[in-house]
């Protein structure tokens, strides 16, 4: 009982501590300990909670991507409903909202509370006795749908909230908070880019995005989206607890919640014009899209004696910024080279003022888009600059006299390689590894923990090497000098000697690797491992025809092709004899077995062996049937331990693990 208690104790502490920098890091962006620090208090729990799983609750910190995928989602009735707002689209209609509210109660003055008007998607967060047990989104006003697996996922939102703080601030343990889930622009345009690089969906803007997360059935989808959340209302069952609006917003900050800290307490309503003035013109410059300003009646007893139509509440109102549009001409429709290699049509316009910005082109993102719109060279078009700093064509208003039809390029504008396309995907690729267009991305990825896994080499280095035209494809990597390395930026000698030591390990990498590494499309890490395995070299790989890549199991028509694509590419063929003329291992090492007097055992080496290299020793336990293993646990079989042994063998001790000197090792071996 009392070790028990002891066990919750510490249990509770490390959660506090994980949960105060979560807070650190997610709402108020100022982490105080590195992630890697994080990491180890996280890895921390999950272990405890692993060892004692009766301790596990749904508010730990480790339970925000806990649930599973499921098929529906329940609805759930509000306690009080989730209306929408008014509009008010010009000041005057905002004045008029003022001698209204004034009127209906009688005041000569109302103190409002201005504030940004997110653009995301609204939700409702139950908590019970400070702990969060449902999250729900606004469906129709009346009911909305339980999300609360994907409401956990967002790392913005506290899963359980101190009560003493609570108690203080004159609030019950349940509590209902309502906000929106918003992607921040960031978030949004990596999303994009990654969609648009595994030819996925491309949204259009960052409501879409984060509407489409939180309704996701995969949580881990929720999770990976990056949402933020930003709370503005604090109930207690269907009644507003605070006397102001305002002491709400300060109550949600000291609950830890993510609330704006640009809200301005009005007198009056000129001041609330002004409050919308200022921000109009800051907002291109806000981490995350906001489309207007709410203005709230800051007196909760004056919002009651407003009272509600039956649509919004009569004591808010949205002011919304005119949307920033104007109509132009397109003079082209031309064909952009991305990050990835794909091919995007952008649409080059006569250049038009919108909203303080010129425009002279927009992407159209896809040639799916560009049917849908119905776009032509000599067509006058509606284009928006919508919260959006980048702008987009809305429709064709009107369609010019020839319409030219729009043409993907056979060859690629950048690097003239034959344009491919896959098969039922939107996407036309320069299939080109080493496109000047994706040169930089490329290399990343090669470099990339889990592809050549080149440590050092990282985005801010492949810049300098790229812009500096030192490395214009993979195979330059193995060329470079210490020369080459020092003189670039943030490069002391110790660290160019370190990256080349890495370049050069990265030689002997498994085929695995670098078929992943060579960044072909819909070739993922688990796709490299599948080609590695069945073929055993990328020469036989590179021959294949998609018939015999498809016998590959899990291999289907779309990755068959892309990968026969890839390699019908001179230049990658070229590049491909490059890499093996520098050494880069191109064949998976496949040793016949010996015996199988090893098999089901493992092994895991310290020190310096004697009689045999590190490698040698582990290729005789993989041809006796073993399996090599590269750290200790209770699992494992043998530990062979040579001269200076690291820690390794102490940990072998004290977990009891057989542990064999060189001469015991060979005798195994040569045991008949
Ligand atoms: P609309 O859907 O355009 O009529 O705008 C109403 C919606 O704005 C509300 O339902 C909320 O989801 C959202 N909203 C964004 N920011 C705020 C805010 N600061 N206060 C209240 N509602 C907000
Ligand atoms: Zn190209």
């Amino acid at each position: 009982m009392a070790a028990s208690a002891t066990l919750t104790k510490e249990i509770e502490k490390l959660r506090d501590e994980i949960r105060k920098h979560e807070h650190l890091y997610y709402v108020l962006d100022a982490p105080q300990i590195s992630d890697a620090a994080f990491d180890k208090l996280m890895r921390k729990l999950k272990a405890i909670e692993e060892e004692h799983p009766e301790f596990v609750t749904p508010d730990s910190p480790t339970q925000r991507v806990g649930g599973k995928p499921r098929g529906v989602f329940q609805t759930y009735r509000h306690a009080r409903p989730m209306m929408s707002l008014d509009n008010a689209l010009s000041f005057e209609e905002l004045g008029e909202f003022d001698r209204r509210a004034r009127e209906l109660t009688g005041r000569e003055r109302i103190e409002y509370v201005a504030e940004h008007k997110f653009d995301g998607l609204s939700l409702a967060l139950i908590y019970e006795s400070g702990a969060l047990v449902r999250g729900v989104t606004r469906g129709d006003g009346q009911t909305g749908e339980d999300v609360t697996v994907n409401v956990k996922a967002i790392r913005s939102i506290p899963l359980r909230l101190d009560l003493a703080e609570m108690k203080k601030l004159g609030l019950p343990g349940d509590i209902e908070v309502r906000g929106e889930a918003m992607m921040t622009r960031k978030a949004f345009e990596e999303l994009n880019r990654q969609q648009d690089a595994t030819g996925g969906k491309h949204f259009a803007n960052a409501r879409n995005a984060a509407a489409g997360a939180v309704r996701v059935l995969d949580p881990t989808v929720t999770a990976s989206r990056k949402l933020d959340f930003f709370a503005y209302y604090l109930l207690s069952g269907a009644r507003v607890p605070l006397k102001k609006h305002s002491q709400s917003l300060e109550a949600l900050k000291s609950l830890r919640f993510r609330a704006s800290d640009d809200f301005e307490i009005c007198e009056g309503i000129e001041e609330v014009e002004k409050y919308c003035t200022k921000w109009e013109g800051k907002r291109d410059k806000m981490p995350y899209e906001i489309d207007g300003v709410v203005v709230k009646v800051n007196d909760v007893g004056l919002q009651n004696e407003l009272g509600y139509t039956s649509k919004a509440p009569r004591w808010a109102i949205a002011f919304k910024w005119a949307a920033r549009q104007a109509t132009t001409l397109v003079k082209e429709i031309g064909f952009n080279v991305g990050r990835t290699g794909t091919l995007t049509p952008v649409a080059f316009f006569e250049p038009v003022p919108i909203g303080g910005v010129t425009v002279s082109k927009s992407t159209l993102h896809n040639m799916d888009e560009v049917e849908r719109l119905n776009i032509h060279a000599g067509d006058t078009v509606l284009v928006e600059r919508a919260g959006d700093v980048i702008p987009h064509v809305l429709k064709v208003v009107k369609h010019g006299k020839e319409e030219k039809p729009v043409i993907v390029p056979e060859k690629c504008p950048e690097c003239g390689t034959r344009v491919h396309r896959v098969e039922g995907e939107v996407a036309y690729r320069c299939v080109n590894a080493m496109c000047p267009a994706r040169r930089r991305e490329s290399l990343i990825h090669f470099a990339g923990r889990h592809a050549m896994n080149i440590d050092g080499l990282g985005d801010k280095l492949v810049d300098q090497l790229v812009e500096k035209g030192i490395v214009k494809d993979f195979a330059d990597l193995y060329a470079l000098k210490l020369d080459d390395l020092e003189n670039l930026e943030r490069m002391a000698e110790k660290s160019a000697q370190n990256l080349l030591d890495e370049i050069a390990a990265s030689k002997k990498n498994e085929l695995s690797r670098l078929i992943y590494g060579l960044g072909i499309g819909f070739v993922g890490e688990r796709t490299a491992q599948l080609l590695a395995e069945h073929f055993g070299s990328l020469e036989k790989i590179a021959d294949a025809g998609t018939e015999e890549l498809m016998e590959v199991n899990e291999i289907g028509p779309k990755v068959a092709a892309s990968v026969s694509d890839f390699f019908s590419e001179k230049a990658n063929r070229k590049l491909i004899d490059r890499l093996r003329e520098k050494g880069v291992r191109m064949k998976e090492e496949r040793r016949a077995l010996t015996d199988h007097r090893f098999a089901g055992k493992s092994f895991v080496f310290t020190g310096t062996l004697e009689h045999h290299s590190r490698e040698e020793a582990g290729q005789l336990v993989v041809s006796h049937g073993g399996k090599l293993i590269s750290s200790v646990s209770k699992k494992t079989d043998y530990v062979v331990a040579g001269s200076d042994p690291g820690s390794k063998l102490t940990k072998a001790q004290s977990l009891g693990v057989t542990i064999l000197d060189e001469a015991a090792f060979e005798k195994l071996l040569a045991k008949k």
